[in-house]
């Protein structure tokens, strides 16, 4: 029997020992090689070992690693510039994850709210299907059961409403409601994209009613739907935003932006970091923008995503019982399942490519954004493979029925 693992039984993992990537691909201990669609969900934006972000990572690690905030750092105010010039920012606040992101951007909207006189307005308004983190009030922010069960009393002034239901958003709003949360698309949820209509509607209502809107593009962010942040579609911005996973091509990193309004609340000792903004991690986050913000990066991603858009449309034509619907934006896709997607990632798995699963029985596709064309052909022809040896059963299970 094998030993008893000293790690917290918290996840379900695939057995599998990556030792080694380099760009689109990850090798195991054996030297087998895998397509990595999964990109760490997201993250490995610039994909594996980007011979850019090892050199800026060892450059740094040869300088200084970890100062913390009590001295200035100058890799902080050069990302921080950086972002601000390249969306609609005045101010950030570096994290080291996706939740502590949002952690600060619900700090600051309540606080935006006390400093100008509404302490009672804390309330905020988050949709069904969401996913903002693991803390205790992301996970109140997200309001999925299965993450709230058994912690205790949910964490107050969260109220959910279905998504894309504007009339129960409308219905929400009372004296109490400090913001609106969203994701743009969300990503755990399965690939579900906000229409630039309702993202419109949104900003409005919150002008509207003296709301601020944060938005969560953890996932959606830094290139992933082929332009630098999602909402730029829907030609609006938000007063907050939370960003992560990409942002560090794999170094943990996040941050929280906002308007210099939104922020006003946020004065000296309302929030800190310990390692938030540290120097190795504004190092990778500088080189990460160096890719990211050249004048050709995000017309490739938006070539790459619609050559593996349009492939796989047709795999969904060719394997009807298999392939239900292909969603999303950019390089943030989703192929739902008519067949349980545990199976079709098992069968992808077995042709050495690797997606992650998601709510609504998605698999969603996230490939380092720096994949090429003949990549993503590779990718669709590994889930043909999948969907084929899938589809094959089928007419075997049915004549044995
Ligand atoms: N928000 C979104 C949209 C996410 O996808 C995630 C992580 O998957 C998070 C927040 C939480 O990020 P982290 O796991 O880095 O805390």
């Amino acid at each position: 029997m094998a030993e008893a693992s000293p790690l917290y039984e918290t996840y379900m993992r695939a057995p599998l020992r990556f030792v080694r990537g380099e760009g689109v691909w990850l090798f195991t201990e054996d030297g087998e090689r895998y397509l990595d669609f999964a990109a760490g969900v997201a993250v490995n934006s610039l994909g594996h070992a980007h011979p850019h972000l090892v050199e800026a990572i060892k450059a740094q690690a040869d300088k200084v690693w970890h100062l913390s905030n009590l001295y200035e750092i100058p890799g902080q105010e050069r990302l921080a510039q950086r972002l601000c010039a390249a969306t609609f920012a005045d101010k950030v606040f570096f994290t080291n994850s996706g939740a502590e992101a949002l952690e600060c951007s619900i700090k600051t909207a309540r606080r935006y709210q006390y400093s100008k006189g509404h302490p009672e307005k804390f309330h905020i308004i988050t949709f069904e299907g969401a996913f903002h983190g693991r803390t205790i009030a992301t996970i109140a922010a997200g309001g999925q059961e299965k993450y709230l069960e058994g912690f205790g009393p949910k964490a107050p002034g969260f109220d959910q409403v279905p998504f894309g239901d504007m009339d129960a958003l409308k219905a929400a709003i009372t004296d109490a409601t400090a913001a609106i949360l969203i994701e743009p698309v969300q990503g755990e949820g399965g690939i579900r994209t906000v229409s630039n209509e309702v993202l419109r509607e949104l900003r409005s209502i919150c002008d509207e009613n003296g709301l601020l809107l944060i938005l969560d593009e953890v996932q959606s962010g830094v290139g992933r739907t082929g332009k630098l942040f999602a909402h730029e579609w829907a030609g609006i911005t938000p007063d907050i935003m939370a960003v992560a996973k990409g942002i560090g091509g794999g170094f943990p990193l996040g941050a929280c932006l906002a308007t210099e309004e939104a922020a006003s609340g946020m004065k000296a000792g309302t929030h800190g970091s310990t390692y938030g903004g540290n120097p190795l991690a504004m190092a990778v986050g500088n080189a990460v923008l160096d890719i990211v913000l050249a004048d050709d990066f995000l017309p490739h991603v938006r070539d790459v995503a619609l050559v593996f858009r349009q492939g796989l449309a047709a795999l969904k034509d060719r394997f009807p019982d298999v392939i239900e619907e292909i969603r999303g934006e950019g390089l943030m896709l989703g192929i739902k399942a008519k067949v349980p997607s545990a199976e079709l990632l098992k069968a992808m798995r077995a042709e050495h490519m690797l997606g992650v699963p998601a709510g609504d029985n998605v698999i969603r596709l996230l490939p380092p954004l720096t994949t090429t064309v003949e990549e993503a052909r590779e990718g669709l022809h590994r889930i043909e493979l999948a969907a084929e040896s899938l589809g094959a059963r089928e007419p075997v299970l049915a004549a044995r029925a």
